[in-house]
């Protein structure tokens, strides 16, 4: 039987920024607000695009490798928490159009390619913690970090040994 892979289109952050947001994660959150997600899986989803079959997987990287979209500058200076979900995030007070139209072009793609998407609004986020189904303190605003993002993946979600791992399949750049 094929194994179809869980995929989905994203960001990933640089190393370095994974790691600043780790301190500060620890230094905000006790351990009772949530389960701290891994600094490697650190990232942003643009696209979640579920369980794939290698046609459709390899229609969605042609349709992906012709998208013509500026680079942006990625600003995380807002935070929140979603508490149905268990979420606690990171994001962007004004997301970048950039981010937003790759984002839609992306769900657009999905969506025609057979792969369902959300109805509700896109809101880009960076997840922090899990599981924070409890209230949780919200840092208040006044953090902010900045990158630029040059790229987008493919990203196959993978679980070894209890763990999830987000392995980059294909990447594509954007322009500057
Ligand atoms: P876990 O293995 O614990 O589920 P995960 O949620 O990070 O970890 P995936 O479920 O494979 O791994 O999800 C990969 C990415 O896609 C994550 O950013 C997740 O929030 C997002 N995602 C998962 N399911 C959906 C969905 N139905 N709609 C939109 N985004 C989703
Ligand atoms: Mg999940």
């Amino acid at each position: 039987m094929a194994h179809t892979p869980r995929l989905f289109f994203g960001i990933a952050l640089p190393e370095t920024l994974q790691q600043e947001l780790v301190h500060w994660r620890a230094a905000q959150f006790t351990a009772e607000a949530g389960k701290p997600v891994a600094a490697a899986n650190l990232h942003l989803t643009l696209a979640f695009l579920g369980d794939v079959s290698a046609e459709k997987s390899q229609q969605l990287q042609r349709l992906a490798a012709r998208i013509q979209q500026p680079a942006f500058n990625l600003h995380l200076d807002d935070a929140g928490h979603w508490p149905r979900p268990g979420v606690v995030w990171l994001g962007c007070r004004q997301a970048p159009r950039g981010l937003l139209q790759l984002a839609a072009l992306l769900r657009s793609q999905a969506a025609r390619s057979g792969c369902y998407q959300s109805p509700l609004p896109f809101h880009p986020h960076i997840t922090l913690l899990r599981g924070a189904h409890q209230p949780v303190a919200v840092p208040p605003r006044g953090f902010h970090w900045s990158c630029v993002i040059e790229h987008f993946h493919l990203f196959a979600s993978e679980q070894t040994q209890g763990r999830t791992r987000y392995r980059s399949l294909a990447q594509w750049p954007l322009l500057s």
